[in-house]
Protein backbone atom coordinates (compact mmCIF):
# COMPACT_ATOMS: atom_id res chain seq x y z
CA UNK A 1 0.00 0.00 0.00
CA UNK A 2 0.95 3.42 -0.95
CA UNK A 3 1.35 6.54 0.95
CA UNK A 4 -1.42 7.71 -0.96
CA UNK A 5 -3.61 5.05 0.43
CA UNK A 6 -2.51 4.60 3.92
CA UNK A 7 -3.42 8.76 4.18
CA UNK A 8 -7.22 8.48 2.46
CA UNK A 9 -7.50 4.90 5.36
CA UNK A 10 -5.88 7.36 8.00
CA UNK A 11 -8.64 10.02 7.20
CA UNK A 12 -11.65 7.56 6.90
CA UNK A 13 -10.71 6.14 10.38
CA UNK A 14 -10.51 9.58 11.42
CA UNK A 15 -13.86 9.96 10.38
CA UNK A 16 -15.29 7.30 11.78
CA UNK A 17 -13.19 7.97 15.54
CA UNK A 18 -14.41 11.50 15.59
CA UNK A 19 -18.09 10.89 15.95
CA UNK A 20 -17.66 8.46 18.06
CA UNK A 21 -15.35 10.44 20.70
CA UNK A 22 -17.87 13.19 20.26
CA UNK A 23 -20.41 10.67 21.49
CA UNK A 24 -18.63 9.24 24.03
CA UNK A 25 -17.60 12.90 25.75
CA UNK A 26 -21.42 13.74 25.65
CA UNK A 27 -22.55 10.67 27.22
CA UNK A 28 -19.68 10.19 30.38
CA UNK A 29 -20.73 11.03 32.96
CA UNK A 30 -18.52 13.58 35.06
CA UNK A 31 -16.26 11.42 37.31
CA UNK A 32 -15.26 13.16 40.70
CA UNK A 33 -12.80 10.87 41.87
CA UNK A 34 -9.91 12.75 43.80
CA UNK A 35 -11.77 16.18 43.64
CA UNK A 36 -11.12 18.20 46.63
CA UNK A 37 -13.16 20.98 48.28
CA UNK A 38 -11.69 23.54 50.52
CA UNK A 39 -12.35 26.03 52.55
CA UNK A 40 -10.09 28.98 52.42
CA UNK A 41 -9.53 32.03 54.83
CA UNK A 42 -8.17 34.69 53.06
CA UNK A 43 -7.70 38.48 54.14
CA UNK A 44 -9.02 40.76 51.45
CA UNK A 45 -5.56 41.78 50.85
CA UNK A 46 -5.29 38.44 49.80
CA UNK A 47 -8.08 37.64 47.59
CA UNK A 48 -6.01 38.49 44.23
CA UNK A 49 -4.19 35.42 45.04
CA UNK A 50 -7.38 33.62 44.69
CA UNK A 51 -8.90 35.04 42.03
CA UNK A 52 -5.48 34.29 40.22
CA UNK A 53 -5.96 30.17 41.36
CA UNK A 54 -9.54 30.55 40.51
CA UNK A 55 -8.64 31.20 37.05
CA UNK A 56 -5.46 29.40 36.81
CA UNK A 57 -6.51 26.13 38.01
CA UNK A 58 -10.16 26.56 37.01
CA UNK A 59 -10.90 26.08 40.63
CA UNK A 60 -15.35 25.61 41.13
CA UNK A 61 -16.25 27.95 43.51
CA UNK A 62 -19.08 26.39 45.82
CA UNK A 63 -19.41 29.43 48.02
CA UNK A 64 -18.11 32.53 46.90
CA UNK A 65 -16.07 34.65 49.78
CA UNK A 66 -18.49 36.42 51.92
CA UNK A 67 -16.98 39.47 54.40
CA UNK A 68 -19.08 38.00 57.33
CA UNK A 69 -17.84 34.86 57.20
CA UNK A 70 -14.51 35.41 56.04
CA UNK A 71 -13.71 32.40 53.80
CA UNK A 72 -14.99 30.91 50.87
CA UNK A 73 -15.46 27.43 49.33
CA UNK A 74 -13.98 25.73 46.24
CA UNK A 75 -13.64 22.31 44.57
CA UNK A 76 -10.16 21.62 43.32
CA UNK A 77 -9.31 19.12 40.20
CA UNK A 78 -7.30 16.46 41.49
CA UNK A 79 -4.25 17.41 39.10
CA UNK A 80 -4.32 21.05 40.31
CA UNK A 81 -4.48 19.73 43.83
CA UNK A 82 -1.10 19.96 45.23
CA UNK A 83 -0.52 23.25 42.97
CA UNK A 84 -3.15 25.05 44.84
CA UNK A 85 -2.42 23.55 48.53
CA UNK A 86 1.25 25.08 47.83
CA UNK A 87 0.37 28.44 46.39
CA UNK A 88 -2.21 28.67 49.84
CA UNK A 89 0.91 27.45 52.00
CA UNK A 90 3.34 29.92 50.58
CA UNK A 91 0.99 32.79 50.36
CA UNK A 92 0.13 32.22 54.00
CA UNK A 93 -3.79 31.78 53.45
CA UNK A 94 -5.07 29.43 56.12
CA UNK A 95 -7.67 26.41 54.81
CA UNK A 96 -8.91 23.39 55.56
CA UNK A 97 -9.87 20.67 53.43
CA UNK A 98 -14.05 19.91 53.67
CA UNK A 99 -14.56 16.90 51.05
CA UNK A 100 -11.68 14.75 50.80
CA UNK A 101 -13.48 13.25 47.37
CA UNK A 102 -16.40 14.70 45.80
CA UNK A 103 -16.94 11.50 43.95
CA UNK A 104 -17.20 9.21 47.17
CA UNK A 105 -19.28 11.80 48.61
CA UNK A 106 -21.73 12.06 45.82
CA UNK A 107 -22.62 8.47 46.35
CA UNK A 108 -22.98 8.73 50.02
CA UNK A 109 -25.09 11.06 49.50
CA UNK A 110 -27.79 8.81 47.78
CA UNK A 111 -26.62 5.64 50.25
CA UNK A 112 -27.24 7.60 53.95
CA UNK A 113 -31.29 6.35 53.66
CA UNK A 114 -31.59 3.09 51.90
CA UNK A 115 -33.99 1.84 54.16
CA UNK A 116 -36.36 5.41 53.99
CA UNK A 117 -39.97 4.39 52.06
CA UNK A 118 -41.00 7.61 52.47
CA UNK A 119 -40.98 9.12 49.13
CA UNK A 120 -40.06 12.78 50.87
CA UNK A 121 -36.86 11.62 52.62
CA UNK A 122 -34.99 10.78 49.51
CA UNK A 123 -33.90 12.60 46.05
CA UNK A 124 -35.67 12.67 42.77
CA UNK A 125 -34.84 12.71 39.24
CA UNK A 126 -36.58 15.09 37.55
CA UNK A 127 -39.06 12.39 35.52
CA UNK A 128 -40.14 11.23 39.03
CA UNK A 129 -40.83 14.51 40.30
CA UNK A 130 -43.06 15.31 37.17
CA UNK A 131 -44.59 12.18 37.83
CA UNK A 132 -45.25 12.73 41.35
CA UNK A 133 -46.18 16.28 40.71
CA UNK A 134 -49.39 14.53 38.08
CA UNK A 135 -50.35 12.19 41.09
CA UNK A 136 -50.49 14.74 43.89
CA UNK A 137 -52.63 16.92 41.71
CA UNK A 138 -54.66 14.39 40.99
CA UNK A 139 -54.59 12.95 45.05
CA UNK A 140 -55.78 16.23 46.02
CA UNK A 141 -58.16 17.72 43.33
CA UNK A 142 -60.11 20.10 45.27
CA UNK A 143 -57.13 22.20 46.60
CA UNK A 144 -54.06 21.00 44.10
CA UNK A 145 -53.03 21.56 39.99
CA UNK A 146 -49.97 21.27 38.07
CA UNK A 147 -49.52 24.07 36.60
CA UNK A 148 -46.66 24.84 33.43
CA UNK A 149 -44.81 28.60 34.18
CA UNK A 150 -42.90 28.27 30.91
CA UNK A 151 -40.59 26.10 28.77
CA UNK A 152 -36.43 25.47 29.28
CA UNK A 153 -33.76 26.09 26.53
CA UNK A 154 -33.66 22.37 26.14
CA UNK A 155 -37.40 22.28 25.85
CA UNK A 156 -38.58 20.86 28.67
CA UNK A 157 -41.64 22.05 30.70
CA UNK A 158 -40.84 24.20 33.66
CA UNK A 159 -43.87 22.66 36.08
CA UNK A 160 -45.13 23.37 39.16
CA UNK A 161 -48.49 23.01 41.43
CA UNK A 162 -50.72 25.36 42.11
CA UNK A 163 -52.29 24.49 46.01
CA UNK A 164 -55.07 26.05 47.55
CA UNK A 165 -57.90 28.71 46.63
CA UNK A 166 -56.96 31.60 48.58
CA UNK A 167 -57.14 35.18 47.03
CA UNK A 168 -53.78 36.16 48.39
CA UNK A 169 -50.23 34.36 46.26
CA UNK A 170 -47.12 32.42 47.98
CA UNK A 171 -45.01 32.07 45.31
CA UNK A 172 -41.79 29.82 46.31
CA UNK A 173 -39.06 28.36 43.96
CA UNK A 174 -36.58 25.69 44.46
CA UNK A 175 -33.67 24.53 42.17
CA UNK A 176 -32.58 27.53 39.77
CA UNK A 177 -29.03 26.34 40.73
CA UNK A 178 -29.30 22.88 39.65
CA UNK A 179 -26.80 21.36 41.80
CA UNK A 180 -28.55 22.15 44.85
CA UNK A 181 -30.67 19.28 44.82
CA UNK A 182 -31.58 19.69 49.03
CA UNK A 183 -33.99 23.12 47.90
CA UNK A 184 -35.91 20.81 45.56
CA UNK A 185 -36.63 17.85 47.93
CA UNK A 186 -37.75 20.49 49.94
CA UNK A 187 -39.85 21.85 47.64
CA UNK A 188 -41.29 18.37 47.59
CA UNK A 189 -42.22 18.16 51.17
CA UNK A 190 -43.73 21.62 51.69
CA UNK A 191 -46.22 21.20 49.11
CA UNK A 192 -47.20 17.89 51.32
CA UNK A 193 -46.61 19.22 54.29
CA UNK A 194 -49.25 21.75 53.67
CA UNK A 195 -52.29 19.70 52.80
CA UNK A 196 -50.95 17.61 55.53
CA UNK A 197 -50.86 20.04 58.20
CA UNK A 198 -52.16 23.49 56.92
CA UNK A 199 -55.00 22.69 54.82
CA UNK A 200 -57.02 25.44 56.73
CA UNK A 201 -55.16 28.22 55.38
CA UNK A 202 -55.73 26.99 51.65
CA UNK A 203 -58.96 29.32 51.72
CA UNK A 204 -56.66 31.84 52.74
CA UNK A 205 -53.54 31.97 50.58
CA UNK A 206 -52.67 29.95 47.32
CA UNK A 207 -49.49 28.84 46.97
CA UNK A 208 -47.37 28.28 43.54
CA UNK A 209 -44.53 25.83 44.16
CA UNK A 210 -41.81 25.12 41.66
CA UNK A 211 -39.82 22.78 42.74
CA UNK A 212 -36.79 22.80 39.83
CA UNK A 213 -37.17 26.15 38.01
CA UNK A 214 -33.96 25.34 36.08
CA UNK A 215 -34.79 21.57 34.73
CA UNK A 216 -32.43 21.08 32.33
CA UNK A 217 -29.58 21.84 34.87
CA UNK A 218 -31.07 19.49 37.17
CA UNK A 219 -31.96 16.56 34.31
CA UNK A 220 -28.21 17.24 33.76
CA UNK A 221 -27.09 16.61 37.30
CA UNK A 222 -28.88 13.53 37.08
CA UNK A 223 -27.23 11.88 33.84
CA UNK A 224 -24.01 13.98 33.07
CA UNK A 225 -22.75 16.37 35.86
CA UNK A 226 -23.11 16.26 39.44
CA UNK A 227 -21.72 19.58 39.78
CA UNK A 228 -23.92 21.39 37.30
CA UNK A 229 -25.26 25.09 38.35
CA UNK A 230 -26.48 26.79 35.45
CA UNK A 231 -28.66 26.82 32.52
CA UNK A 232 -27.93 24.21 29.19
CA UNK A 233 -27.91 27.04 26.89
CA UNK A 234 -24.46 27.86 25.16
CA UNK A 235 -25.07 31.16 24.57
CA UNK A 236 -23.10 31.46 21.87
CA UNK A 237 -19.71 30.70 24.02
CA UNK A 238 -17.07 28.27 24.18
CA UNK A 239 -18.85 27.47 27.82
CA UNK A 240 -22.25 26.11 28.36
CA UNK A 241 -24.64 27.91 30.65
CA UNK A 242 -25.93 31.64 32.55
CA UNK A 243 -26.36 31.80 36.07
CA UNK A 244 -30.16 32.65 35.62
CA UNK A 245 -29.61 34.03 39.78
CA UNK A 246 -27.27 36.48 37.89
CA UNK A 247 -30.00 37.22 34.65
CA UNK A 248 -32.05 39.31 36.01
CA UNK A 249 -32.83 42.71 34.78
CA UNK A 250 -32.67 44.78 37.87
CA UNK A 251 -29.05 45.66 38.48
CA UNK A 252 -28.06 43.33 36.08
CA UNK A 253 -23.92 43.12 35.39
CA UNK A 254 -22.79 44.87 38.06
CA UNK A 255 -21.18 43.17 41.35
CA UNK A 256 -21.13 39.90 42.54
CA UNK A 257 -22.01 38.82 38.71
CA UNK A 258 -19.11 37.66 36.18
CA UNK A 259 -19.11 38.68 32.18
CA UNK A 260 -16.82 35.03 31.58
CA UNK A 261 -18.73 32.85 29.86
CA UNK A 262 -16.81 30.26 31.91
CA UNK A 263 -17.34 30.97 35.01
CA UNK A 264 -20.13 30.17 37.62
CA UNK A 265 -21.74 33.37 37.75
CA UNK A 266 -22.01 34.14 34.32
CA UNK A 267 -24.81 36.94 33.91
CA UNK A 268 -25.28 35.92 30.23
CA UNK A 269 -24.87 38.08 26.81
CA UNK A 270 -27.92 40.46 27.95
CA UNK A 271 -30.66 40.47 30.89
CA UNK A 272 -33.38 37.70 30.27
CA UNK A 273 -31.43 35.88 27.92
CA UNK A 274 -32.78 32.31 29.58
CA UNK A 275 -36.22 30.98 28.79
CA UNK A 276 -35.84 29.86 32.94
CA UNK A 277 -35.49 34.04 33.64
CA UNK A 278 -37.83 35.00 31.21
CA UNK A 279 -40.51 32.34 32.66
CA UNK A 280 -40.69 33.39 36.36
CA UNK A 281 -40.58 37.21 35.07
CA UNK A 282 -44.07 36.36 32.97
CA UNK A 283 -45.45 33.85 35.11
CA UNK A 284 -44.97 36.28 37.81
CA UNK A 285 -45.62 38.89 36.49
CA UNK A 286 -48.65 37.70 35.25
CA UNK A 287 -50.20 37.09 38.78
CA UNK A 288 -49.50 40.61 39.12
CA UNK A 289 -50.51 42.21 42.65
CA UNK A 290 -51.84 39.13 43.92
CA UNK A 291 -48.27 37.94 44.83
CA UNK A 292 -47.64 39.16 48.41
CA UNK A 293 -44.55 37.21 49.16
CA UNK A 294 -41.67 35.28 47.25
CA UNK A 295 -38.66 33.29 48.02
CA UNK A 296 -36.03 31.81 45.84
CA UNK A 297 -34.75 28.59 47.55
CA UNK A 298 -30.57 27.97 47.18
CA UNK A 299 -28.38 25.88 49.13
CA UNK A 300 -26.13 25.92 51.48
CA UNK A 301 -24.88 28.53 53.92
CA UNK A 302 -27.99 28.53 56.29
CA UNK A 303 -29.00 31.64 55.84
CA UNK A 304 -32.56 33.82 55.26
CA UNK A 305 -31.69 36.64 52.94
CA UNK A 306 -33.68 40.00 51.41
CA UNK A 307 -33.00 42.77 49.26
CA UNK A 308 -30.68 44.22 48.65
CA UNK A 309 -28.07 41.48 46.81
CA UNK A 310 -26.49 44.23 44.14
CA UNK A 311 -25.41 46.96 47.14
CA UNK A 312 -25.13 47.33 50.59
CA UNK A 313 -28.37 50.40 50.00
CA UNK A 314 -30.51 49.66 52.81
CA UNK A 315 -34.33 48.43 51.30
CA UNK A 316 -37.36 50.74 51.93
CA UNK A 317 -38.81 47.78 54.07
CA UNK A 318 -35.63 46.61 55.98
CA UNK A 319 -37.76 47.05 59.06
CA UNK A 320 -40.28 44.81 58.40
CA UNK A 321 -38.56 42.56 56.05
CA UNK A 322 -35.66 42.58 58.97
CA UNK A 323 -38.29 41.45 61.71
CA UNK A 324 -40.34 38.86 59.54
CA UNK A 325 -36.57 37.29 58.94
CA UNK A 326 -35.74 37.55 62.95
CA UNK A 327 -39.05 35.31 63.08
CA UNK A 328 -37.99 32.88 60.55
CA UNK A 329 -34.60 32.68 62.12
CA UNK A 330 -36.43 31.69 66.05
CA UNK A 331 -38.83 29.21 64.22
CA UNK A 332 -35.95 27.77 62.30
CA UNK A 333 -33.89 27.00 65.86
CA UNK A 334 -37.29 25.94 67.46
CA UNK A 335 -37.47 22.44 64.99
CA UNK A 336 -33.74 21.09 65.43
CA UNK A 337 -31.83 23.95 67.02
CA UNK A 338 -30.34 24.76 63.63
CA UNK A 339 -28.57 28.37 63.32
CA UNK A 340 -29.49 30.38 60.26
CA UNK A 341 -28.49 34.01 59.31
CA UNK A 342 -30.41 36.53 58.08
CA UNK A 343 -30.18 40.24 56.52
CA UNK A 344 -30.05 41.73 53.33
CA UNK A 345 -28.12 39.37 50.98
CA UNK A 346 -25.12 41.88 50.03
CA UNK A 347 -23.95 42.06 53.82
CA UNK A 348 -25.19 38.39 55.17
CA UNK A 349 -23.38 36.45 52.08
CA UNK A 350 -22.29 38.50 49.83
CA UNK A 351 -23.23 41.34 46.96
CA UNK A 352 -24.48 39.69 43.68
CA UNK A 353 -26.49 41.51 41.34
CA UNK A 354 -29.46 40.62 38.71
CA UNK A 355 -30.80 38.30 41.44
CA UNK A 356 -34.12 37.23 41.13
CA UNK A 357 -34.84 38.63 44.45
CA UNK A 358 -33.75 42.16 43.70
CA UNK A 359 -36.04 42.26 40.46
CA UNK A 360 -39.14 40.72 42.24
CA UNK A 361 -38.95 43.21 44.76
CA UNK A 362 -37.90 46.21 42.92
CA UNK A 363 -39.40 45.78 39.52
CA UNK A 364 -41.95 43.26 40.60
CA UNK A 365 -43.26 45.24 43.71
CA UNK A 366 -43.70 42.52 46.08
CA UNK A 367 -42.63 43.32 49.15
CA UNK A 368 -41.83 40.08 50.83
CA UNK A 369 -39.56 38.98 48.85
CA UNK A 370 -36.69 36.80 50.08
CA UNK A 371 -34.14 34.15 49.20
CA UNK A 372 -32.84 31.03 51.19
CA UNK A 373 -29.73 29.21 51.70
CA UNK A 374 -30.51 25.48 53.30
CA UNK A 375 -28.25 23.15 55.08
CA UNK A 376 -25.45 22.82 55.69
CA UNK A 377 -22.77 24.81 56.73
CA UNK A 378 -20.14 23.46 54.45
CA UNK A 379 -19.37 19.77 56.13
CA UNK A 380 -21.60 17.97 52.59
CA UNK A 381 -22.10 21.50 50.89
CA UNK A 382 -24.63 20.20 48.15
CA UNK A 383 -23.86 16.61 48.67
CA UNK A 384 -26.04 16.95 52.19
CA UNK A 385 -27.12 13.50 52.90
CA UNK A 386 -30.60 11.58 52.74
CA UNK A 387 -30.65 11.57 55.92
CA UNK A 388 -30.81 15.20 56.20
CA UNK A 389 -33.96 16.14 53.66
CA UNK A 390 -37.00 15.60 56.38
CA UNK A 391 -34.97 17.59 59.16
CA UNK A 392 -34.18 20.07 56.65
CA UNK A 393 -37.77 20.32 55.55
CA UNK A 394 -39.59 20.45 58.83
CA UNK A 395 -37.00 23.58 59.27
CA UNK A 396 -37.50 25.20 56.22
CA UNK A 397 -41.25 24.65 56.01
CA UNK A 398 -41.71 26.49 59.92
CA UNK A 399 -39.38 29.37 58.33
CA UNK A 400 -41.81 29.52 55.41
CA UNK A 401 -44.40 29.21 57.87
CA UNK A 402 -43.46 32.56 59.37
CA UNK A 403 -43.41 34.37 55.72
CA UNK A 404 -47.60 33.16 55.43
CA UNK A 405 -48.18 34.75 58.79
CA UNK A 406 -46.68 37.67 57.32
CA UNK A 407 -49.37 37.46 54.49
CA UNK A 408 -52.07 36.75 57.00
CA UNK A 409 -51.54 39.67 59.45
CA UNK A 410 -50.91 42.52 56.24
CA UNK A 411 -47.57 43.07 56.88
CA UNK A 412 -47.01 41.67 53.48
CA UNK A 413 -49.51 43.96 51.76
ZN1 LIG B 1 -27.86 28.82 44.50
Amino acid sequence: MHEGTAFINYCKMWKLLIPLALFGVAVAKVDYTGYRVLRAYPTPEQLNTIETLKEKYDLDIWLDYGKASGYMDFMVRPVFRSLVEETLDHFRIPYEIFIEDVEEASRAQLQSNTKATDFYGNYHTLEEINNWMDEFASTHQSTVSKVTIGMSFEGRNINGLKIGTGPDVFFIHCGIHAREWITTATCLYTANRLLETDSDQLTSLTYYIVPSANPDGYAYTWSDDRMWRKTRNPAGTACVGVDPNRNFAYAWSQEGASSNPCTQTYYGPEAFSESETQALRDYIGQLGSTVKAYIDIHAYSQMWMYPYGYSNVECADSGDLGAITTNVLAAIRGVHRKRYTGGPIATTIYPASGTTVDYFYETGKIKCSFTAELRDTGAYGFLLPEDQIIPTGEETYAGLQVMAEAILDGTCA
